[in-house]
């Protein structure tokens, strides 16, 4: 897809993004696997997002998986890079991390290294995570990627959030105590926020 980027000689970062399920995770792994059979030394993260457990994959909701490290911090991703031979950084669910991130991979790529990020460009409200919007706009490439919409079967490009099984509140907190919650691909019109 935007396969070119494996010739670039200087640094450069690419980002994909798009709803839940629109492959992104897929896409990542795909790009990491391809820069692997490359002979490229691969740093692949993801943030640290409850305390429970850390599984060291990166995971798709179709079952494929890619070994990497959980970082718990953009600190941590610079101790990483800077103690670590590497060719290409990669790292999924970019949304979650500080803002930080940006820097780092900024100065990665200006190093010459290959900067791959994955992750949601909107949260549920459909409102831009302003990282993930910063790194579109500085990125050499941008793959936005569609999910299908489980109200319409057309290309999903938000997250329809739901809270016992009604369309979450714009004020809905991140956290809700004793909710059944979940969260499905929707397209521009299917896609509810109850204000
Ligand atoms: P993301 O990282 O964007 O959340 P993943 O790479 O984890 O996406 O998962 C993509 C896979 O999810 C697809 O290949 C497909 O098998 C599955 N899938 C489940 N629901 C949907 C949907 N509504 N639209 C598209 N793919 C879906
Ligand atoms: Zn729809």
């Amino acid at each position: 897809m935007v396969d070119f980027m494996e010739y670039a000689s200087s640094g450069s970062i690419e980002v994909i993004v798009g709803p839940m399920y629109a492959g992104k995770s897929e896409e990542l792994i795909r790009r990491i696997t391809r820069a692997q059979i490359a002979g490229l030394r691969v740093i692949a993260l993801k943030p640290k997002l409850d305390d429970r457990y850390s599984i060291n994959h990166i995971i798709s909701h179709n079952g494929k998986q890619k070994d990497c490290v959980v970082v718990s911090s953009v600190a941590e991703i610079e101790a990483l890079i800077a103690t670590e031979d590497f060719d290409v950084l990669a790292i999924d669910e970019v949304q979650f991390l500080e803002e930080d991130v940006i820097s780092v991979c900024q100065r990665v790529a200006d190093m010459g290294k290959r900067v791959i990020c994955s992750g949601l460009d909107m949260d549920f409200r459909a409102e831009p995570f302003a990282n993930v919007a910063h790194l579109v706009a500085i990125a050499e490439s941008v793959t936005k990627l569609t999910a299908i919409c489980m109200t319409c079967k057309k290309p999903a490009t938000r997250t329809q959030r739901l809270v016992n099984g009604e369309p979450a509140k714009y004020t809905d907190p991140i956290i809700l105590v004793g909710a059944k919650e979940s969260y499905e691909a929707r397209c521009r019109s299917c896609h509810k926020v109850k204000r």
